[in-house]
């Protein structure tokens, strides 16, 4: 088998893994209790907050909130925030390559009586950060734009975009989610007062999230129940999941120059072989300020469902655009944002850091022969857009 859907998902790192497993059946204490056993539970969400904090270069571990996903880090964050604020405004911006647990939980804010400006972005997939400077209103109380996108992996002008907002009672949040280990992330140094993050996207356990709020944020909590995360994220904490989070966040980061110029060697000899052998293939979201290793394509007269059938039929793991269930009928919404033609055809490839030039080579081929195969029965009107 050949995984090339790491923005999907990752598998557990050995490592981390190690971390988790006495948190299970052996440390198994409620972090909330007094004896001893609930310390050793406490103690490593304490560390686990340490490390996820330096990570993010938060100023604070008090700054860092474990949630049960990186969705549930979006809602908390998007419209935990919205509702504090709802004396200082009801505006709300965001740019509409955003994923699904920012733009539906939008979408519940907007028939909860908020006004949602939801920004275009250019054809590379790029929020640009004067729009977001004209969009401010004196009732704007947050601005949520993304890192990095999942479906065509773009880095967004983030710092440039905080810079807009600072100044502006507007809090600036980002989902972080596909960024983290795989760009530098500083929320002190870059403006952000509230980042989203999960585990499974990097190494760790899927189930596991965590939202940054500078101190001072203070959104409204989603659930409520035993006011554990402060009060924030009620629920008895899920401690293997959170040591494996902070400990896949820690590895993520270590030796990063050397693993990101590695990544992004394998990236681009993917970019490369892909549009040299794949007939009527254009790259999708921006040529360089892209992940390091994400690499998406659309091929003209092939449907992306189809041929991640094919390619599952020979031992490759790859998505056509997100992973979520519900995209799996109709055009998504990120390539339609970017207006591109051919978006049925659509294929995300996303490598681990680690894969041999060898497995590429054979997800090339495989590639090619699948797409030629299903271009072959194509009507001959879908080329006229690619080329
Ligand atoms: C995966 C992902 C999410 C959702 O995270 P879950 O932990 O799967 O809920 C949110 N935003 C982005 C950009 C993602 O890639």
């Amino acid at each position: 088998m050949i995984y090339l859907d790491n923005a999907a998902t990752t598998p557990v790192k050995a490592e981390v893994l190690k971390t988790m497993l006495p948190f299970f059946s052996e440390y198994y204490g409620n972090a909330s209790n007094v004896y001893s056993l609930s310390l050793v539970s406490r103690r490593a969400l304490d560390s686990a907050r340490e490390a996820v904090a330096k990570a993010v270069n938060a100023k604070l571990p008090a700054e860092i909130f474990f949630t049960g996903c990186g969705t549930e880090a979006d809602n908390l964050a998007v419209i935990g925030i919205a509702k504090s604020r709802r004396e200082q405004g009801n505006h709300i911006i965001t740019s509409a390559v955003e994923h699904h647990a920012v733009l539906n939980a939008c979408d519940y804010l907007r028939r909860e009586g908020f006004e949602i400006t939801k920004l275009p972005v250019d054809k590379f997939g790029l929020v640009r950060p004067e729009q977001v400077a004209e969009a401010l209103r004196p009732d704007t109380v947050l601005v949520s734009i993304m890192t990095a996108n999942n479906e065509v992996g773009t880095l967004e002008p983030i710092a440039e975009i905080a810079d807009a907002v600072r100044g502006h009672q507007a809090y600036f949040h980002t989902d972080a989610i596909q960024a983290i280990g795989a760009a530098p992330i500083d929320v002190q140094n870059t403006g952000i007062d509230a980042l989203s993050i999960s585990a499974h996207k990097f190494g760790g356990p899927k189930g596991v999230g965590a939202l940054y709020l500078r101190t001072g944020v203070r959104p409204l909590p989603v659930n409520y129940g035993g006011g554990q995360e402060r009060g924030l994220r009620s629920g008895t904490e899920n401690v293997a999941g959170i040591v494996g989070l902070a400990k896949a966040i820690s590895l993520a980061y270590r030796n990063f120059e050397e693993k990101i110029s590695l990544w992004k060697s394998k990236r681009d000899y993917l970019i490369k072989n892909i549009l040299e052998k794949v007939p009527y293939a254009q790259l999708t979201g921006h040529p360089e300020r892209r992940l390091p290793g994400h690499a998406s394509f659309v091929f003209a007269g092939v449907e992306g469902e189809s041929l991640v059938m094919q390619l599952d039929r020979q031992g490759i793991c790859a998505s056509s655009g997100a992973a979520c269930a519900s995209s799996a009928l109709g055009v998504s919404h990120v390539l339609e944002a970017m207006k591109t033609p051919q978006a049925r055809g659509s294929l995300r490839l996303t490598v681990d850091w680690e894969i041999d030039y060898a497995d590429l080579d054979k997800a090339v081929e495989a590639i090619a022969k699948s797409v030629k195969k299903l271009q072959s029965r194509a009507p001959k009107s879908s080329f006229a857009e690619l080329r």
